[in-house]
């Protein structure tokens, strides 16, 4: 493996959050996240091993932002790189590429345009990644950009999983069909987990709960993922920190008429104020709403209880989807952390032969690990995803593979 580093960039509407691998060793060197782009002032948060400092500094847009990571990761006080000139490649995080992308992907000028066709599918998210490779590309000249895509995981999924049942011509005219999200989050543990459970991924069934701030399902076969929560956008599902994930879509035309609200709106409402919070009137975050909820507050009881409840219609449901079960992988911000949340899943569970131990879920750790009883037939492992990690690795794959190419 080619000396050098890598520089992975996953560029929110306000945000960018960065980290810098080794090549040789994929360890992560150093990382950070810049926030309130476009701000008065922003704030960048940077570390170094274990070396961390808090700036404010000055970006108005992505470009800026990016030009002053790229200053500190070798002008600050601890360097990441010596020169710049150690950057080999950069990868991005980009959030929709639609059925364009199967897989990770080298960036050339086509490339882009592709993923700028994507962008009305995806207006929050798209947008800042391309301004992310737009930046890398004038700041880092001539250095490979690569793409890893959310959606490209769940490309595997069958017709029968990705098609809504409205009329096909608008399918056909508009791309509208289940696309998923957090794919390189399902990919990852989804492979993790058959690793620790020694047995080859293609022979395994799981279901992959990435619970997080946005929190999806999946169903990985194989080693594939057929069938998983999120849609045609990521409101689609679980109940989220603040989006409402499934309901009856009448809903919407009839808040329409009742509280006056333009589509607009509504979008507002499903996407901001509602899922925990909503339902709570608390928090987004499940460690407010379980505080609260011990104090006695039934609306934040009632949060926790369907969110639990609707993840597990889930697990039940991509059970009967793949016709058996041999794991649960709980992921992100939640699944890793939260006992409460994993164990109100898989109570009720007996049936499917899912069997938690109570006290190894109840035992916090950063490491992956298995919290099934012994006699469980379905095996539950938490594994904290790194999604950073991934992409590090998808565009060394993909450098090597450029470089191969050249004479
Ligand atoms: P994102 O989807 O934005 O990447 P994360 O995966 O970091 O978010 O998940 C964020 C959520 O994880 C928080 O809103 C919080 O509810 C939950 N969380 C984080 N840490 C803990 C913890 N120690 N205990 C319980 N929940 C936690």
């Amino acid at each position: 493996m080619r000396k050098g580093k890598v520089l992975v960039v996953n560029c929110g509407s306000s945000s960018i959050k960065y980290s810098v691998f080794e090549a040789e060793s994929v360890e992560e060197v150093s990382g950070g996240l810049l926030e309130r782009i476009g701000g008065k002032s922003a704030t960048l948060k940077h570390r170094v091993g274990p070396y961390s400092v808090e700036l404010e500094i000055e970006a108005r847009d992505h470009r800026q932002g990016l030009e002053q990571v790229l200053r500190i990761l070798h002008g600050g006080e601890v360097k990441a790189v010596e020169s710049l000139a150690e950057i080999i490649a950069v990868g991005h995080r980009v959030v929709h590429g639609g059925d364009a992308f199967f897989e990770s992907t080298l960036i050339d000028d086509r490339v882009l345009d592709t993923i700028k066709d994507w962008a009305e599918l995806a207006p929050l998210h798209n947008p800042p990644n391309i301004a992310g490779v737009e930046a890398a590309k004038s700041l880092l000249p001539g250095i490979p950009q690569v793409a890893v895509f959310d959606t490209a995981f769940h490309q595997t999924m069958p017709e029968k999983a990705y098609l809504y049942p409205i009329p096909y011509e608008l399918y056909k005219r508009h791309r509208i069909r289940r696309y998923g999200f957090h794919g390189t989050s399902h990919g990852y543990v989804a492979r993790k987990a058959a690793e620790m459970l020694g047995m080859p991924l293609k022979a395994l069934k799981i279901v992959t709960c990435h619970l997080g701030n946005g929190c999806s399902v999946t169903a990985v076969r194989n080693g594939k993922s057929v069938d998983t929560s999120m849609g045609f956008t990521p409101l689609e599902g679980l109940v989220m920190g603040t989006r409402s994930g499934d309901i009856d879509p009448s809903i919407i035309f009839y808040m329409m008429d009742k509280e006056k609200l333009s589509a607009k709106e509504i979008e507002n409402v499903l996407n901001r104020s509602s899922g925990l919070l909503g339902i709570s009137g608390v928090s987004n975050d499940v460690r407010d709403i379980e505080r609260e909820a011990g104090k006695g507050n039934r609306r934040a009881a009632l949060a926790l209880e369907i969110f639990a409840y609707r993840a597990k219609k889930y697990v039940g449901a991509y059970a009967a989807a793949m016709g058996g079960l041999d794991a649960i992988v709980f992921t992100g911000g939640i699944g890793e952390n939260d006992p409460t949340i994993r164990s109100m899943i898989c109570a009720d569970l007996g049936f499917l032969g899912v069997k938690l131990d109570g006290e190894l879920n109840a035992i916090a750790s950063k490491d992956a690990r298995e919290i099934s009883s012994s006699d469980s037939a379905v095996k539950i492992l938490v594994i904290p995803t790194n999604e950073e990690l991934v992409i590090a690795i998808e565009t060394l794959r993909l450098v090597k593979g450029d470089m191969g190419k050249q004479p």
